[in-house]
């Protein structure tokens, strides 16, 4: 019998955690109720209907950065990694700082099979949030296969160094420009013809029509030296740049050619993208997924019986030994034996460690039995049969709330390694999660209750943590 279960429930923490941004829709409440609508079937990871709506916000609103993010999640989550990364991809064209989106790419990359592109995303992910314990997993992942399998990545489009083709009319204006032999606004027209015809590249900068100051006299002198080709374009073009920046000169750049600017940067994208399959198909490159939670999940449910204590235990298993135990000092001193099932395969986090860990933590606690210190340790045996208490890894469906199950004293120790409650797929916890609720259920197991000290590990509720959910 599975009766004395003692579980640990958990508050779902869903999509709440991403940050609303102040996006336009959010007041028009047609699209906030479609957005809703959305996120429920996402939840519940139906990521096919979800993208349908998703696609209805984006026709009226095509940058939402929060509705992109989660297209792009649903698309990463259906295994549709190239529009996954179209999605993160128009998110950071609008702020390169947001770290979901530079995950996502990192993630999206990975998934390809384009594993330095990878690390490039996760890198300055991590660099703009280096606690999270989810880029640091996937950093460690895409070093470790980058390192594993060596490869040529692929080239991108626009980086090829082509030498930019000057009209001699601009260079004779440069010069007349440095001797002062023709007005600003002459020079700023020539600039204007570089920057809409792309012979050079110039971040645009959005004036705010503040008055002019003075032009720096190394800036024309920069021009003249550009125009006798004694400097780089790239030295010329900074001096642009300068100028633009401190509204010394005002360069009008019609909207249509932003827009155009980022219609190109989306077009070479998709090039890259469709490069990086031809490229991966060619050379038949071996493909590992950052995110083993798939993985996990798939071998885990074919193997179902062998995590599952349930038929054996229903089989009479439940007659444990109690553990050994002598008093002297007035003390207990308990060994209990552990068999400890294996693991679901292709786990990359080895929770087998984590157990000695949680076995170290209650050594080192002060426990008390029946009134009296207990010393308690732990020790791994082979023998079922001789064990005082088993540990199984199992996964919860989707909405499940608990975390572990224990049965008091001696017995069974379930310990969940993931759930679906993050973002619709299963993802595998973090290793300390799984270390809290292993030595949680573990002290169940040794005879200890709940208490009402949420600081306590044996406090009943906690939330769990992801180890590579893109939903932090
Ligand atoms: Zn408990």
């Amino acid at each position: 019998m599975y009766s004395k279960i003692i579980g640990i429930a958990f508050f779902s923490i869903i999509l709440l955690v991403i940050n609303p941004d102040s996006d336009s829709y959010a007041q028009e409440s047609s699209e906030s109720k479609l957005f809703d609508e959305a996120n429920e079937l996402f939840t519940n990871g139906q990521y096919g209907q979800a993208i349908m709506i998703y696609d209805r916000i984006l026709e009226k609103f095509p940058n939402n950065s929060q509705t992109l993010k989660l297209k792009g999640i649903a698309n990463s989550n259906l295994g549709n990694h190239q529009e996954s990364l179209k999605q993160f991809f128009v998110v950071l064209q609008n702020n390169s700082d947001d770290v979901l989106a530079l995950t996502g790419m990192g993630v999206g990359f990975g998934n390809l099979g384009e594993y330095h592109e990878a690390k490039y995303y996760f890198d300055t992910a991590i660099e703009k949030k280096p606690d999270s314990i989810v880029i640091k997993n996937y950093k460690e992942f895409v070093d470790k296969v980058i390192s594993k399998y060596p490869y040529t990545p692929t080239e991108k489009p626009g980086n090829a160094d082509i030498k930019p083709n000057i009209p001699d009319w601009i260079k004779s204006i440069a010069r007349w420009w440095s001797e002062n032999k023709v007005q600003d606004e002459e020079f700023v027209n020539a600039l204007e013809f570089l920057i809409q015809n792309k012979i050079i590249q110039i971040e645009l900068v959005y004036e705010d029509g503040s008055k002019r100051s003075e032009i720096p006299f190394w800036v024309k002198q920069n021009a003249g030296w550009w125009a006798e080709e004694k400097i780089e374009d790239s030295d010329f073009v900074a001096g642009i740049q300068y100028m633009m920046e401190n509204q010394i000169i005002q360069i009008q750049i019609s909207d249509s050619i932003k827009i155009n600017q980022k219609d190109q940067e989306f077009l070479d994208f998709e090039k890259y993208l469709r490069e990086i399959t031809n490229n991966i198909n060619d050379e038949k490159r071996y493909i590992e997924y950052p995110n083993p939670s798939a993985d996990v999940i798939k071998k885990f449910l074919r193997d179902y019986n062998r995590w599952n204590f349930e038929e054996e235990v229903s089989k009479g298993g439940m007659n444990f030994p109690d553990p050994d135990y002598e008093v002297f000092d007035s003390e207990y001193h308990i060994l209990y034996k552990v068999f400890v099932n294996e693991q679901p395969s292709g786990l990359p986090l080895d929770h087998v460690s984590t157990l000695e860990d949680s076995f170290e933590f209650w050594k080192n606690t002060n426990v008390t039995l029946n009134n009296r210190q207990a010393n308690i340790e732990f020790e791994i045996i082979r023998e079922k049969h001789e064990a005082n208490v088993w540990v199984t890894w199992v996964v919860r469906d989707l909405g499940q709330g608990v975390l572990g199950h224990a049965n008091f004293g001696k017995g069974i120790v379930e310990v969940t390694l993931g759930d679906y409650n993050c973002d619709g797929s299963f993802q595998l916890y973090d290793v300390s999660t799984v270390q809290k609720i292993m030595t949680h259920e573990l002290g169940h197991s040794i005879g200890l209750p709940h208490v009402t000290d949420p600081d306590n590990i044996m406090y009943q509720s906690m939330s769990p943590k992801y180890a590579y959910c893109l939903i932090e």
